[in-house]
């Protein structure tokens, strides 16, 4: 930091460089909306002084509530242009957790795009100073700002102020706010709760520049990729593609839903060649109507994660067209800290091979400095022979910086410099990490672990198996054991509708040991999820205390 030459590094230069080096390139299509490199630069640089002129200073918190549109993506630039710091909220949290977001992140503007006004609306009633419902009557209340449609505005307001008037009123000879530390806040993103309270995970400019490159690296982004956003980018800033596709000259493609029809209009119309997406979203793509469906005439490269994918829809998927790469990640992570990086001798590989190669959750990607499996005790590392399980811990650069406001949960957080993910795993003798589960969902029976991921798997070859989750269930002898809860495909005409709990049980006694095969399998219509789309297995757990097997 002492050298002359040192500048800090952060992800806002790759918008000043796409500035002028793709200038005329498209940066943005959304409905009727086409913005270039050049005119999504001057635009961000006119909204980051308009905040400034709305007292917007160093490390205030700027919250937003929208989802993938234009908008949004400029925040991710003008933000941090402003000197503050961006937090993109989960579109599918209730009001309350919205207000606590809002209270906790002391957040001093709020934008909210306008088909959520009413959920906002709501989430600022409790934020209200006395009122009934207040959560902290001394709250001083965000500044609330509305996007509107940029094409049809529908004149929703929530207050007086509107995006597109204060991109209007900015000042076209804005200097950004110069960044003197590279380990200054850039991003407050919330984790979605799976297993404990959300917490703010803050990413520094630094951590957020170096994930931005890996990821580019490893997935091998060429320059100009036409990315289609499928994954909320309130999810780890899009894992960190709002950032680097301006560093690669790329075109995002906005649709606000992932309706089979928007996503497979968008990749045939705009000849998409890479998206991400969470495994949930291939049977979005696979159950879609005839009529919904369009060919895909090049290949477009999917990095997928947030959950193990199934190696058979895996599978389905790469037969429409798509080529897949898993990933793995957290939060904490800022996004993918493992890639199952594809070798070229794999290709050679019979199909089923590959398939599990595939199911593995790779290498660390270039920023992290080590990933590891360690016995929680001891700190021992687990030799790395694909079947000793131990837990899995990352170390390096792309991490937080930490939790906001949190000191003793970030110092919980991280052991001996490592930090805990909370999943468990084994390591291949070729470094590649397979995760095995949750460490709060493994299943103990009679002494033994089952992986649930691993009956999971069984599960899936299951033809008719749409959606399975394996959960402790309390057994008199074993102590626990495993407990399937499923949703079922839709049948098709002349299939046989009705698939029984026997057939599942059968079903996985061919393919697990015994001790693995689920006692008791449940068909539900829906699984309960989380607001980012997990499978909330806790919920799960408690049903399957009801149920008692002999
Ligand atoms: P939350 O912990 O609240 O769900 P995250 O979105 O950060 O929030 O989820 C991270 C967790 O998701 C990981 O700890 C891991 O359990 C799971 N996960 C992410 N990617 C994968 C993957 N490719 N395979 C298996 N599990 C995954």
């Amino acid at each position: 930091k002492c050298a002359a030459n040192y500048v800090p590094l952060t992800p806002i230069n790759f918008l000043q460089r796409a500035g002028s080096v793709y200038a005329g390139r498209y940066s943005v299509i959304s409905d009727g909306t086409r913005f270039t490199w050049k005119e999504t630069h001057e635009r961000c640089c006119l909204l980051a002084s308009s905040l400034r002129s709305l007292n917007i200073a160093k490390n205030d918190v700027v919250s937003v509530l929208a989802p993938n549109i234009p908008a949004l993506y400029e925040m991710h630039f003008a933000v941090p242009m402003a000197g503050a710091v961006l937090n993109a909220i989960n579109t599918r949290l209730d009001a309350n957790n919205i207000s606590i977001i809002l209270r906790h992140s002391e957040a001093k503007i709020f934008f909210v795009d306008y088909q959520y006004v009413p959920l906002a609306q709501e989430a600022l009633r409790f934020l209200i100073p006395g009122s009934h419902d207040s959560l902290l009557a001394e709250s001083s209340m965000p500044l609330v700002v509305v996007i509107d449609d940029i094409n049809t505005p529908t004149g929703i307001r929530l207050g007086e102020l509107e995006y597109e008037q204060l991109i209007r009123n900015g000042n076209p000879g804005y200097i950004p706010y110069e960044l003197e530390d590279e380990w200054d806040p850039i991003a407050l993103n919330y984790t979605s709760g799976t297993t404990s309270a959300p917490k703010g995970v803050v990413y520094s400019h630094r951590g957020a520049y170096l994930s931005t490159l890996s990821l580019i690296l490893q997935w091998e982004l060429g320059s100009e990729p036409v990315y289609l956003w499928s994954l909320p980018m309130f999810h780890c800033n899009g894992w960190t593609f709002t950032w680097g596709i301006a560093a690669r000259g790329g075109t995002n493609v906005f649709i606000r839903n992932t309706s089979a029809l928007d996503m497979y209009r968008a990749i045939s119309e705009h000849k998409v060649t890479h998206m991400c997406c969470a495994p949930t979203v291939f049977n979005i793509l696979l159950e879609a109507e005839s009529s919904e469906r369009r060919q895909i005439t090049s290949p477009v490269q999917i990095l997928t994660g947030g959950a193990p994918p199934p190696a058979p829809l895996v599978e389905e998927v790469e037969k429409l067209g798509f080529h897949v790469t898993h990933a793995y990640g957290l939060t904490e992570a800022t996004g993918p800290a493992l890639v199952c990086e594809w070798q070229a001798k794999w290709n050679q590989l019979p199909r089923n091979d590959q398939a599990m190669l595939k199911a593995r959750q790779g290498i660390s990607v270039l920023t992290l400095a080590d990933v590891d499996i360690k016995d929680m005790e001891t700190m021992v590392s687990k030799p790395r022979d694909g079947e000793s399980v131990g837990e899995i811990v990352l170390r390096g650069s792309s991490l937080m910086k930490g939790y906001f406001k949190d000191p003793e949960a970030t110092s919980k957080a991280f052991k001996n410099g490592w930090f805990l993910t909370g999943d468990v795993g084994v390591i291949y003798p070729d470094g590649y990490m397979e995760i095995k589960d949750r460490s709060k969902d493994v299943i103990i029976s009679g002494g033994e672990n089952i992986s649930s991921v691993e009956v999971e798997k069984a599960l899936y070859k299951h033809p008719r198996v749409l959606e399975a989750a394996v959960v402790a269930m309390p057994h008199h002898h074993w102590g626990e054991t495993p407990c399937a809860f499923i949703t079922l495909k839709k049948g098709s005409v002349g299939e046989k509708e009705d698939v029984q709990e026997g057939d599942l049980i059968a079903h996985c006694r061919k393919n697990l040991p015994h001790f693995m095969v689920p006692k008791k399998v449940v068909f539900l219509e829906d699984l309960p999820k989380t607001s980012t789309g997990k499978i909330q297995k806790f919920q799960l757990r408690e049903l399957a205390k009801n149920f008692q097997v002999q």
